[in-house]
């Protein structure tokens, strides 16, 4: 579903990838982990096109990651993202923010738009906030609106870049429950996260990674367990 090769990319002379391989299957779970500026962001958004890459391959559900602004378009429709901030439409109601992309963009009619805002507003379990806007809602209200808003467009992958660091603590929980049950219906899902609780339920590999490069790659089990790496011990003990 997602393959990486030889992945490299700088910010002018500052190398924030190098050399990254990196396959994911249909169904697959990813965990990417690693120190602060190890470039886990920028990986994940180089996967959906959001940042430019120098060198190297990328194909994501088939197609080549490429700047190409069509292609982009393409891609986008097939990937999901969730940010540390939501990122929500602030001027629309919940349910706006469900459908503006599916009547815009995928061109579906309103009802049909709002039938499935519906049917996912049930599974993260908010549907009687569907005509808030988002200041009215929670921290982890809004993080589930915002997945449940990417789950709308019907994904075949999704990425999650620290979706839970912005929350409290009790709203991470919930949060993280959206996670697994998403994780349970079969999603491809890339998720950056240092809630390593959830990575050694739900993912199927950890990814580590340090100064740009992947260091380390390996079911949960090992990667807790028995770390290869001097660097991802160092790094488990602090978030542990
Ligand atoms: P964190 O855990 O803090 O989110 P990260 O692993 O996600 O860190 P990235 O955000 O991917 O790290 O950044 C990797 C490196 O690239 C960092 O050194 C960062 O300073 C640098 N970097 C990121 N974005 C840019 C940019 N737009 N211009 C220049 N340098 C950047
Ligand atoms: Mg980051």
């Amino acid at each position: 579903m997602i393959s990486v090769e030889g992945l490299s990319k700088w910010f002018g002379p500052f190398a924030a990838l190098k050399d990254i391989d990196l396959k994911v299957d249909r169904g697959e779970k990813i965990v990417i982990c690693g120190p602060s500026g190890s470039g886990k962001s920028t990986l994940v958004r180089c996967l959906n096109g959001l940042e430019d890459h120098q060198s190297g391959r990328i194909t994501v559900a088939g197609l080549e990651v490429m700047n190409d602004r069509r292609r982009l378009e393409q891609v986008r429709l097939k990937v999901g993202m969730v940010f540390q901030n939501f990122n929500l439409f602030p001027q629309m109601t919940v349910l706006r923010n469900l459908t503006v992309g599916q009547t815009w963009i995928l061109r579906k009619s309103q009802r049909d738009a709002e039938a499935l805002a519906f049917e996912y507003l049930e599974k993260v379990r908010i549907p009687e906030q569907a005509h808030k806007y988002p200041s009215q809602l929670s921290g982890g209200q809004q993080q589930r609106v915002a997945i449940a808003r990417s789950l709308c467009m019907q994904p075949e992958v999704m990425l999650f870049d620290e979706p839970t660091s912005a929350l409290d603590p009790e709203m991470v929980k919930e949060v993280l429950g959206t996670m697994t049950e998403l994780a349970g219906s079969g999603m491809t899902m890339v998720c950056v996260t240092h809630e390593m609780g959830f990575a050694r339920q739900v993912a199927d590999r950890i990814v580590f990674m340090d100064e740009g490069r992947i260091v380390e790659e390996a079911p949960p089990a090992q990667f807790f367990q028995a770390p290869r790496s001097r660097r991802a011990a160092t790094f488990l003990k602090q978030v542990l």
